[in-house]
Order: structure tokens, then sequence, then C-alpha cells
């Protein structure tokens, strides 16, 4: 394999899974001498990774086009799409694009780079290349199997497949031994892992769901400090799953996507619980774990969505204490079956909805960062700027101290002075 001495670009749209979806584009670019820089102005190939859940990605990929298209009128460049692409947006982006392949066949991206020999059938076996040596994320499944039906993930990536747990588990043991002290579990649907050699679980594991058996295997290996997974969909948050999430070296958070607090709006977004199965499991959830922070995500104006329906989403939120949530305003995404029904909340009423439920969240964010003044809490460096270091706390709040940047990448210990809504600011201890 002749390798070259090119530079290489990769602009990530979308989630986790597609962050670490272009760990591995680079460790295929990389592998056949391509060098990373930061900017589109100093590479000969470009790489967009987009997602595809909503339309405001595909939009984004268009602008983006747009720029690509000045660049290429004065110089050589190559550009190439990947991510989770609906069919019809491939079809129309591969008259644009140099190259664009779906993010399941990176065999096809190898190809078209003149070489064959690191990607097997399975993509989730390339070795990634890691953004950093002390968090990393790994994948354990793909795909996902809910059609919930404003999404496209189900038509983009396809059902759920999940990885082998031996070789989750190598990859996270390996990951330890090199110092890694934090591993994000990414898949659309996580707690639904499915793997095929479960013959690997330990005898004395104590569970049988094999989500909540994965996570007792990862508490077992010596090193590793902080184990988070996202994301999580509620119907399959069992009570073995919610007691392997209070094991010691799981984060004391939870992400899980609520979406709407109305019933009739759930069951139009086939998202297969109503809003008291949500309850009954974040009591359990609390019960087990009563300091855990909970997070979510919510959707404004999906069709149909009366006053009354927003009214019980955003009591229900007040109800269930959030401790920080995600609103986005509904817009149609081609494909979906939720693109059938008619968009009939106007924006203006949209951006009311989500101002309402935005400031109620700031409200409550600040409360409850509040109780965390004088306590001290374990934070993961992540960031250094200005003389402040920067990260997440096992609660997943962003935590700041002053000191230099030989602290990124350490596990240190903070004692919180004034929290604030977005960041607890502390001394180190
Ligand atoms: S659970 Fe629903 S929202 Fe999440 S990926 Fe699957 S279909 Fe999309």
């Amino acid at each position: 394999m002749e390798k070259t001495s090119k530079t290489y670009h990769i602009i990530t749209f979308g989630c986790q899974m597609n962050r670490s979806d272009t760990e591995r584009v680079a460790a295929v670019l990389e592998h056949v001498g391509y060098k990373s820089v930061n900017s589109i102005e100093l590479a000969d190939l470009v790489v967009i990774n987009s997602c595809s859940v909503r339309q405001t990605a595909i939009d984004r990929v268009w602008g983006f086009l747009r720029n690509c298209e000045v660049i290429k009128e004065k110089r050589e460049i190559t550009y190439i799409l990947t991510g989770c692409i609906l069919d019809d947006d491939k079809k129309r982006f591969t008259k644009r694009f140099d190259f664009v392949f779906d993010i399941k066949k990176l065999a096809e991206f190898e190809a078209y780079l003149h070489t064959r020999d690191m990607v097997g059938d399975d993509y989730l076996e390339v070795l990634p290349k890691y953004s950093t040596e002390y968090q990393a994320f790994v994948p354990i499944m793909t795909g996902c199997n809910n059609f919930c039906s404003y999404c496209a993930v189900p038509y983009t990536r396809g059902r759920e497949t999940s990885r082998k747990v031996g070789d989750v588990l190598n990859e996270v043991r390996n990951l330890v031994a090199n110092g890694c002290v934090h591993i994000e579990l990414l898949g659309q649907n996580v707690n639904s892992y499915d793997p095929v050699d479960v013959e690997v679980f330990s005898e004395n594991n104590p569970f049988e769901h094999n989500f909540a058996r994965l996570l007792w295997e990862m508490n077992q290996i010596d090193g590793l400090g902080r184990i988070y997974f996202s994301s999580a969909h509620p119907k399959d948050m069992t009570q073995e799953v919610i007691q392997a999430m209070a094991l010691p070296n799981m984060l004391n958070y939870l992400h899980l996507a609520l979406q709407s607090g109305s019933n009739e709006i759930l069951a139009k977004m086939n998202r297969k619980y109503t809003s008291d199965d949500y309850r009954k499991i974040v009591q359990m959830i609390r019960h087990v774990n009563p300091n855990i922070s909970l997070g979510t995500d919510i959707i404004v104006g999906f069709p149909g969505e009366t006053e009354e329906d927003f009214e019980q989403t955003y009591q229900f939120y007040q109800e269930m204490d959030f401790d920080i949530s995600f609103h986005a305003m509904y817009s149609p995404r081609e494909g979906t079956m939720a693109a059938k029904f008619a968009d009939d909340v106007s924006h203006e009423d949209k951006k009311k909805r989500w101002h309402r439920l935005q400031s109620q969240m700031k409200k409550i964010t600040l409360k409850k960062n509040q109780r965390y003044k004088d306590r001290v809490v374990e934070v993961l460096v992540d960031k250094e700027y200005d003389g402040w270091c920067e990260g997440n706390s096992r609660e997943m709040k962003r935590v700041r101290f002053q000191s230099d940047k030989s602290f990124v990448g350490k596990v240190v210990n903070v004692k919180v002075i004034e929290p604030k809504m977005w960041m607890l600011e502390g001394v180190l201890i």
C-alpha cells in the first residue's frame, strides 16, 4: 500500500455516536498516511460526518456545501460525505460530493482510498483514533428498532445490531491499560443490548439482563473509575438496569429522553410508554439512588400538540425535577412517519412553548446546582483556558477551578464555592 502525504479535516454534526464514528474514519485515513489538520483551508480532503435525525442537520450540510464549492473553484480538494443519511438524501448529495458512503459501509471508503486491509464486515471493529487517552467512546450497538415517528435513525442506521461482549470488554481493558479512566458506552438504545456471545459473561455475574450484565463486568475492571452510557430508552429501563446503575464506578447521572408529558402526544410519537410509566421509572431510580442527577430531551410543537398537551409537559417537567434538559422545536424530517402528519403548531407557538420550558429549566437547574455549595465533587478535567481547568463531575455538572493545564486528564476533587446555572465554580482540594 502506497502511503500519501496529504492532509484531512473532519466535520462532525450530531450525537456522540457520530463523534465516535468520526474516530473510525480518522483511523482509516491515518492508516493510509493522511495527517489531521484543524481547518478546511489546510486540508486536501474534507469529510462531513452528518446526522440525519433532524432536517436541520441536513440543511446544515447543504449550507456547508456552498462554502466548499467556493474553495473547490480555487484549488484541488476532495469532499466526502458520510454519517446516517437517508437514501433519498444520498442520491441528491452524490452529485455534489466526490464520494458519499453510509458509515456502516466504511469498507467502501477504504476501497475509495485504494486500500482494503483494515475494515472488515463490521465497521465498529475498526480500532478508532481516540481523541484523548483519558476518556473514550465505546459503541456497543448501533441501529434502532423503535421507530419513533419523528426519527430517521431506523431508516438510516437500520435495525439494532450489538457488538460482542468479548470485543467490547477487550477494547475497554486495552483502553484502561493505556490510562483511560472514563468510558462512555454508546448506542441508539444501549439498554436493549443483545450480544451473541453471552457465554463470555462471568459465572458470578448477578444479573440476567444483558446490559446490566455488561455494566457489572465493566465495574470489575481495575482502574476504570467512571462509566457512563447513552442513549437509554425508557421502555428498556428494567429493575436490573436500574440496580446496575448504582454500581460503584457508574457516573451519578442518567439521561432519559421524555419527549412529551402528554400521553396522546407520546402515542403519536410512538414512544411506547406513558407519562405514568416514565414517572414509575424515575421513582425506582431515585429509590435506588436518591442523589442521581437526571437529564432529558423534550420536543415542543409536535403535530397535534394542543396548549393542554404542552401544559401537561410543563407540569410533568416540574414534577420530575430534571437537572438539565435539551429542548427542540419540532420540524418534520422527510422520510419519517411524522412527516406525513400536518405540522399544525405555528412557529410562533413552538417558540413560546420552547421559551417557557427553557426558562423553567433555568430556574430548576440553578436551584438544583445551589445544593452543591460547599460540597466536594470529583471532576475529570478535560479542558484548560485562561488559567481555568474545567471538566465534568460524576453528576455531569460542568465544574471549573483555577489551575494550569497539567491537570488535564486528571481526576481531582473540587470544593464548590459558587454554583451557577451552567457551571459550578470551586477550588481544588
Ligand atoms: S429510540 Fe426513537 S429517537 Fe431514539 S434512535 Fe430510536 S427511533 Fe430514534
